[in-house]
């Protein structure tokens, strides 16, 4: 999670422009605000993003809201555009294969083989059965393994995998 934006909401208010120029040139959309409570709503990867302000005078950032405004004000590179989401899954994931390569070697989880540059990422449970997409439930595997495992149970990718393993020794 981000840090908490460090400005107070006169600044905010204030600066606004600013703040909406920067999500513009980034790819963000600037959309109107839907109530009175809101600061500032916008667009950005895929998502809404609302930044608003309580009775107390409080600013609640919500969706990834914080981040662009914290990017914002520390002059860090934020990204508001989908067209872009490719090079930022891209680092993510070398983040998550570098994990996973040191947890499990330079091995695909189905054949056993070294990996090379081949590297993908497999949940072992599915996303779409409710699988977390979280590095617990990830393996690395070749594209083409990945493949042949597609729509397996966890139990049946083991299988086949085991069938793999005896069969390569
Ligand atoms: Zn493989």
């Amino acid at each position: 999670m981000p840090q908490r934006p460090n400005i107070a909401l006169r600044d905010l208010r204030t600066r606004l422009p600013a703040l909406q120029a920067f999500i513009t040139e980034r790819g963000g959309e600037v959309l109107s605000p839907t109530n009175d409570f809101e600061v500032l709503r916008f667009r950005a990867q895929g998502g809404v993003h609302v930044v608003s302000r309580q009775a107390s005078g409080h600013i609640t950032y919500g969706g990834d809201s914080a981040l662009a405004v914290q990017c914002w004000l520390a002059h860090l590179p934020w990204r508001g555009s989908d067209s872009h989401r490719g090079q930022a899954g891209k680092r993510l994931r070398s983040l998550n294969v570098r994990t996973l390569l040191e947890r499990d070697g330079d091995a695909c989880f189905l054949c056993g083989q070294a990996l090379g540059d081949d590297i993908t990422e497999e949940h072992l449970v599915p996303v779409t059965h409710g699988g977390p997409d979280h590095i617990a439930n990830k393996v690395l595997a070749h594209a083409a393994c990945n493949k042949r495992m597609g729509h397996l149970s966890v139990m049946e990718k083991i299988r086949l995998r085991d069938q793999e393993l005896r069969a390569a020794c």
